[in-house]
């Protein structure tokens, strides 16, 4: 007799022991990986139940990263869409302006018990390369951060910040010299340097447990936001809504609600000039299974299996693939995956700027475009929460350039 016990019915009980959600995420790691990546997840499992571990991480939410982080009515936005409300979960105020630090401090003290003495970290646009560096100097620790060479000379402002912040930045011209590239080169570093080393993954992606340990740091968001919208409105939100890379913000803020049947969520992958065309990130609408990076999940590929590069105007979405948990909600159907291209984006950076006085990153701004036509189609008593993970500043440049204007 098969006793299908009620965890099995959750869409939150997984990953499984050997780290899959349905027939995504694994551990696809070297040999030479394996008792790095199970020693570290011993240590998680022992971290996950020890009040002490908690108490810190709870201290430095507090008291560094500014948490909780409001949730905010954008009653402007809303009065201007005519239709649901719509809530931004505020994120983008936290320390280094964007979700980035609440898995960073998490992993941080995670290596600090294991005794690791060197912090290695991959990065895109830079932004977890910051966040990491942030915390490294934090918590005295040295520090390096691999990053593509093409993503070197895009990103200037970020290599300058994470300079000064004490990271040695390690740009790698393997492949396009992006964050794909930056990813192998640290998984090579760790194995390399595997008595002192710890790897800062900076998304829900990885070898397992990196998909389900940085889901669980970043599920502060959709905790506070379960118990803000019940203060608030003394109701869940109608409908939830993120943007996706590699899926660290959307999972974070998606995982608490999974279980709540009335709740829509939805997850926003970056469309770029269109998913009809070859330029766009959307892994899962325009992606096929494949491993990369420990993984078992959806990527961007030829027919032949190579991994293509994504584009989206917004550096910390075009990474190829996605995190294996979002591939599994994906098939399963709790969650729908939809897009924003380019275009939408900016036009929706600068409407949130000029209606509600906030200049979001471009990466919300996919989820945010997304809710422009939710909250249109939806009546005026729904409530649609958006997390609004990152702040702008890091974007003007590149929106000034695409506006045409010369700073
Ligand atoms: C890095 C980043 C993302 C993409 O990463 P996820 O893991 O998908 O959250 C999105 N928004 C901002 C502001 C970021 O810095």
């Amino acid at each position: 007799m098969v006793q299908i016990s009620e965890q099995l019915n959750s869409y939150r009980s997984g990953p499984d022991e050997n780290g899959f959600f349905g027939q995504f995420g694994g551990r696809f790691v070297a040999e030479t990986l394996m008792p790095l990546i199970l020693d570290l997840q011993d240590h998680y499992e022992f971290a996950k139940k020890d009040a002490s571990f908690k108490a810190e991480l709870e201290n430095l939410h507090k008291h560094y990263v500014g948490r909780p982080s409001p949730i905010y009515f954008a009653e402007r936005l809303t009065d201007h869409l005519g239709g649901a409300k719509v809530y931004f979960k505020r994120d983008e105020l936290n320390h280094t302006g964007s979700h980035k630090i609440n898995n960073c401090l998490g992993q941080i003290l995670l290596a600090k018990r294991m005794g690791k003495t060197r912090i290695i970290a991959e990065t895109g646009a830079g932004q977890h390369g910051v966040a990491v560096a942030t915390a490294a100097a934090r918590f005295n620790l040295p520090c390096t951060v691999f990053m593509g060479a093409t993503d070197v000379e895009r990103q200037k402002p970020n290599v300058f910040r994470m300079k000064l912040l004490g990271a040695d930045i390690r740009p790698v011209t393997a492949g396009a010299g992006t964050l794909k590239d930056a990813m192998n080169e640290a998984l090579r570093d760790w194995v390399a340097h595997v008595d002192d080393t710890f790897y800062i993954i900076g998304t829900a992606a990885g070898p397992h447990p990196y998909p389900a340990m940085v889901r669980d740091f970043q599920s502060i968001i959709g905790q506070e936001a379960k118990e803000q919208m019940m203060e608030v409105e003394g109701r869940l939100p109608d409908h939830i809504v993120a943007c996706i890379g590699g899926g660290s913000n959307a999972i974070g803020l998606f995982h608490p609600f999974l279980d709540d049947p009335e709740v829509n969520i939805y997850g926003v992958e970056a469309g770029g000039y269109g998913v009809e065309t070859p330029d766009h990130a959307a892994s899962l609408t325009g992606g096929n299974p494949g491993v990369l990076h420990g993984n078992r999940t959806y990527l961007l590929q030829d027919n032949d299996g190579q991994i293509t590069e994504g584009h989206s105007i917004s550096a910390g979405l075009d990474y190829p693939g996605i995190g294996p948990e979002h591939a599994f909600l994906h098939e399963s159907g709790r969650v729908k995956y939809v897009n924003a291209t380019d275009k939408e984006a900016l036009a929706a950076f600068q409407l949130c700027t000029q209606l509600e006085g906030i200049i979001p990153a471009l990466e919300p701004a996919h989820a945010l475009s997304f809710v422009e036509k939710l909250a249109k189609d939806r009546p005026k008593d729904e409530i649609i929460l958006m997390n609004l993970c990152g702040r702008g500043d890091k974007d003007i440049f590149s929106v000034a350039e695409h506006l045409g204007v010369d700073i």
